[in-house]
């Protein structure tokens, strides 16, 4: 797989104009030949470039210049487990992170939670940042789903390339917004594993020009 430094970069600046990132928080990194490529650890909006970004093998051993992301374990450890997973999107966007320090997953509150590939969203319990703990805890979390919550830090996604790996947080950001307002209403109605499953079926046909 080719990495498109271009579009990592651009990932990375729309994270911070869509309001999901500010200052140094978060990192974007796309599969890369055997390894990734990775922005660089303390990079901003203002300061990343095509040019600037880290190719890393999954081992952790950096091939160009600069230090990569804080996170590349974790990025690492995901490519390592998921063979689907093309770019990650790390965000510290409010709503998730707000949700993730109170520890608990994103339940069935919407239909759209079934786009993360379940009825839910996990939260994997907190580590230090960039340790090969916090990779191992976001690994679990991310079973059979393509996005998860890192308790008191923020969430992480995974998509086909970077763009799909950027539409999928603002997504989840999104869900994690709607279902805090819910609650701050009042106790929202969850879906059964019944509606889930409806849902389920649907979306695989969403967008689809054979939708029916
Ligand atoms: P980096 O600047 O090293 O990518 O770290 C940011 C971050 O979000 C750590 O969890
Ligand atoms: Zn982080």
């Amino acid at each position: 797989m080719t990495a498109d430094p271009n579009a990592i970069a651009f990932v990375y600046r729309e994270l911070a104009r869509l309001g999901l990132n500010n200052g140094s928080s978060g990192n974007v990194s796309q599969r890369s030949g055997a390894g990734m490529l990775i922005t660089p650890s303390g990079t901003t909006a203002e300061t990343v470039t095509p040019a600037g970004l880290v190719q890393v093998t999954l081992d952790g051993q950096a091939q160009s210049p600069g230090t990569p992301s804080s996170e590349a374990p974790m990025h690492a450890a995901i490519y390592a487990a998921y063979p689907q997973a093309g770019a990650i999107v790390h965000t510290h966007a409010d709503y998730c992170t707000a949700l993730a320090c109170l520890g608990e997953d994103l339940p069935p509150f919407h239909y759209m939670v079934v786009g993360f590939g379940g009825g839910d969203v996990r939260c994997a319990p907190y580590t230090t940042f960039g340790t090969p703990a916090l990779a191992e805890s976001a690994v679990a979390a991310l079973q059979g789903r393509s996005a998860c919550l890192l308790a008191n830090h923020g969430m992480i996604c995974h998509g086909r390339d970077p763009a799909t790996a950027l539409s999928a947080s603002l997504r989840l950001e999104t869900l994690a917004r709607q279902y805090l307002l819910a609650r701050s209403a009042g106790s929202p109605r969850l879906l059964t594993p019944t509606q889930i499953e409806a849902a389920r079926e649907r979306y695989k046909t969403y967008g689809s020009p054979a939708r029916g």
